[in-house]
């Protein structure tokens, strides 16, 4: 009988289903074991604690132009350019900018240094100021113009 049939079907879906799930949370379970969260938490904050570190060393966790206190947008940026290609020396083995901090921190935070938000980081690398003009007395980067500025200012007209 075909609606028997579809019934016992139905139960042993409905069954197998259960089972698998039984099995699947067992497994997690393993899994969980075997690869404990709190390492990635550990490394997580190891990571934190040596930017904390290395933000300390350069006047606190405030962007020094527009004063971002949000960890999340900081990063160390080389006054006299060059901190990307550092940064790519380095590489990212250990995650964003982690070695550069450790790095840092081996070379016991030397000057040159300075603590700048990702806008900030960003525009100066680009056009060479701030429009927050705040970075001007501290900027010592840009000897020559920047490729970017000259690509949007030919003329060198800025405003
Ligand atoms: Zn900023
Ligand atoms: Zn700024």
């Amino acid at each position: 009988m075909p609606h028997k049939d579809r019934a016992t079907q139905r139960d042993y879906a409905k069954e197998y289903h259960q089972r698998n799930k039984a099995k699947h949370n067992e497994y997690n379970k393993t899994y969980q074991k075997q690869h404990p969260r709190q390492r990635n938490n550990y490394l997580k904050g190891y990571r934190k604690g040596i930017k904390i570190a290395a933000f300390e060393a350069y006047g606190g966790c405030v962007c020094a132009c527009c004063g971002e206190t949000h960890l999340e947008f900081l990063s160390i940026d080389h006054v006299d350019g060059g901190g990307a290609e550092h940064r790519r020396q380095l590489g990212k083995n250990h995650g964003p900018g982690a070695r550069f901090y450790a790095w840092l921190k081996n070379q016991g935070f030397p000057p040159g240094y300075r603590v700048l938000c990702m806008n900030c980081n960003a525009s100066i690398g680009w056009y060479g100021y701030c429009p927050h003009g705040k970075a001007e007395g501290i900027l010592s980067r840009t000897q020559q113009q920047p490729a970017a500025q000259l690509a949007l200012f030919p003329n060198g007209n800025l405003s």
